[in-house]
C-alpha cells in the first residue's frame, strides 16, 4: 500500500509529504524517494513499472520494466536516493504522523 508522510526539518522548515522509500501502491507500480541537489526538493518516482509481454507462441509472461531515475523537473539535475535527510540543509527530517498525510491509491 502506497501512503505519503509529512516530513518536516526542524531547522530550516522544509515540508515535503512524500513516501520516503521504495513504496507499492494497489497499482503495482514502485516509486522511489529521490532528493534532487538542483531543486533541493524531495520528489516521489516511478520506479519499476509492470508489463506483460507475450512470446511468439502466444504465452504471455509478467516484467519488471525499470524505468531510468531522474528529477521531474529536468533529467539533467544531479540527485541522490533519499536518506532521511533535508535537501536544503542536510538535517534529519521528522515524521509528522500527525500531518497531512494520504493514501494515494
Ligand atoms: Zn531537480
Ligand atoms: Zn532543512
Amino acid at each position: 500500500m502506497g501512503y505519503c508522510r509529512e516530513h518536516l526539518c526542524p531547522k530550516c522548515g522544509y515540508k515535503a509529504v512524500v513516501s520516503g522509500g521504495p513504496d507499492v501502491g494497489m497499482a503495482m507500480r514502485y516509486t522511489l524517494t529521490i532528493s534532487c541537489r538542483d531543486c533541493q526538493d524531495l520528489y516521489d518516482v516511478g520506479w519499476l513499472d509492470p508489463k506483460f509481454v507475450t512470446d511468439p507462441e502466444g504465452q504471455s509472461s509478467f516484467q519488471w520494466k525499470q524505468l531510468r531515475l531522474r528529477c521531474p523537473e529536468d533529467a539533467r539535475h544531479q540527485w541522490e536516493p533519499y536518506t532521511g535527510h533535508c535537501p536544503v540543509c542536510s538535517s534529519t527530517l521528522q515524521i509528522n504522523e500527525e500531518g497531512e498525510g494520504y493514501h494515494w491509491d
